[in-house]
C-alpha cells in the first residue's frame, strides 16, 4: 500500500463469465468497482473466466483470464449439499492464479460465493477479503462464514444488514451496499409507461407474483432477464392470457436502462433473502419507483412512500394496491436516493475503507 492507493487482485465469480448474466448482480458490481477504483488511482488486476467482457476502460487494468468448467451456484443446490468442484472446474484455477498474483498485491478481493476461497482465508499468508453476495443458501457456506467471523470477521463484508442477518456472526457486520456507474442511467420522468420486472428468471425471484399484479390490473408486464429455469418460465407464461408478459430477454446495461426507465413502476418480488437487489437500484437510477416485498435487501433500499412502496412479503393484494398508487411517487426522489447512497464513487470509498482498515489493523 503506497500512501492511499491499493494494489488489488479482484477474483470474479466461478459461476459464469462476466457478461453471461449467469453471475447475476455480481457481474455489474465488479464492473462498477473496477471503474471506481481505477478512477482513484488504485492498481487493479482482475482474475476472471475466459470470455469475460469488461466494459470499463480496460487499458487501466490487467485482466488474467482463466478457463475451466463453471461452478454450479449454491442457490440451485439443496441447502445441505456437499461441497463439490467439477473435474476441470474453474474455481481452483481462479484461485491458483489469484494466490500467485496476490503475492505482489496488498489484498485479494473475492466476489465468488463459494466455500474454497473463504476456507483459504486463514490458510495462506495473504490478505483475502470477501464480499459475500448471497444470504444463507447453504449449510457449508453458513458454517465457513461463522468460522471466519470468530477471528477474522473484518475480512468479510455484506451488501445489506438483512443479508448479513442470515449468518451467525461474531461482531456487527461490515455493510458496504453496492455501487452503480450513474453515467449509464438516465432519469426519465414520464409516469405513463408499462409495469416492469427484471432479474434472473428463477423461482427465488418470484416473477409469478408480479405477473398476477399485471393480470389483476388488466395490464402488461415487461420482463427483462436471463431465463435460468425454462420450465419455470413456461409455467408462468401458461398461467396468464397470452400477451400479458412481454419477454424482452437479457439486455446489456445501456439498452436495459433505456427500456427500464420508460416504466411507470418496477415490481420486485423476492422469495428469498435477496442480498441486495441491483435491479431495484438500477430502476430507481432511471427514476422508476419500485413496488417490492419487504424482504431482504430491497426492504433496505426502498423508502416506502418516497421512492416506491414496500408491502408485506407474499401479500399479492397489497402488491396490487401499492402498484396502483405508484403515480404518487416523485420520480426524482428515486434518482436522488441512488446518487446519495449507491453511486460507484460512494461504493468504491466504502470498499477501500474496509480493506485499508483491515490491512492497517494487521500492520499496527
Ligand atoms: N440484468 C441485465 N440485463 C437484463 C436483466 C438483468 O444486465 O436484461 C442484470 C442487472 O443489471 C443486474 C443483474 O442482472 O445487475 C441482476 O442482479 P440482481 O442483484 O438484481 O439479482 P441476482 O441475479 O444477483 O440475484
Amino acid at each position: 500500500m503506497t500512501s492511499n492507493t491499493l494494489k488489488l487482485v479482484l477474483v470474479s465469480t466461478p459461476i459464469g463469465h462476466i457478461g453471461s448474466g449467469r453471475g447475476g448482480g455480481v457481474e455489474l458490481t465488479i464492473t462498477s468497482l473496477i471503474k471506481g477504483l481505477t478512477a482513484l488511482g488504485h492498481e487493479v488486476t482482475l482474475v476472471a473466466p475466459e470470455g469475460s467482457e469488461i466494459t470499463s476502460n480496460c487499458s487501466q487494468i490487467q485482466v488474467s483470464y482463466v478457463s475451466g468448467k463453471d461452478q454450479e451456484s449454491w442457490q440451485h443446490k439443496d441447502y445441505d449439499s456437499d461441497i463439490t468442484i467439477p473435474n476441470g472446474g474453474i474455481l481452483p484455477k481462479l484461485w491458483e492464479r489469484a494466490l500467485e498474483l496476490g503475492k505482489y498485491a496488498d489484498a485479494i478481493l473475492n466476489f465468488g460465493y463459494d466455500w474454497l476461497p473463504i476456507w483459504l482465508t486463514e490458510r495462506v499468508n495473504l490478505e483475502i477479503y470477501h464480499l459475500i453476495s448471497m444470504g444463507n443458501v447453504s449449510a457449508a457456506m453458513h458454517s465457513i462464514v461463522k468460522q471466519i467471523s470468530l477471528e477474522n470477521q473484518h475480512r468479510l463484508a455484506f451488501h445489506t444488514y438483512r443479508q448479513a442477518s442470515d449468518f451467525e456472526l461474531n461482531e456487527k457486520p461490515i455493510v458496504v451496499g453496492n455501487g452503480f456507474d450513474l453515467d449509464n442511467y438516465k432519469l426519465q420522468l414520464n409516469k405513463n409507461g408499462s409495469l416492469g420486472w427484471a432479474g434472473r428468471i428463477a423461482p427465488e425471484k418470484g416473477l409469478e407474483d408480479a405477473v398476477k399484479v399485471a393480470s389483476a390490473l388488466k395490464d402488461k408486464l415487461v420482463v427483462w432477464g436471463l431465463i435460468e429455469d425454462s420450465k419455470y418460465a413456461e409455467s408462468i407464461e401458461a398461467s396468464v392470457s397470452p400477451g400479458t408478459i412481454d419477454w424482452r430477454g437479457f439486455l446489456p446495461t445501456k439498452q436495459l436502462q433505456k427500456e427500464l426507465g420508460a416504466c411507470r413502476a418496477l415490481i420486485n418480488t423476492p422469495k428469498w433473502n435477496e442480498a441486495y437487489g441491483n435491479v431495484v437500484v438500477e430502476a430507481m437510477a432511471c427514476g422508476v419507483p419500485v413496488v417490492a416485498y419487504d424482504r431482504g435487501g430491497p426492504g433496505e433500499l426502498i423508502t416506502s412512500g418516497l421512492t416506491g412502496w414496500l408491502v408485506p412479503p407474499d401479500d399479492i393484494n397489497e402488491l396490487i394496491n401499492a402498484t396502483s398508487k405508484v403515480n404518487k411517487i416523485d420520480r426524482r426522489n428515486c434518482r436522488i436516493w441512488v446518487e446519495e447512497s449507491a453511486s460507484k464513487e460512494k461504493f468504491t470509498n466504502r470498499i477501500v475503507e474496509w480493506i485499508s482498515n483491515g490491512i492497517r489493523a494487521k500492520t499496527t
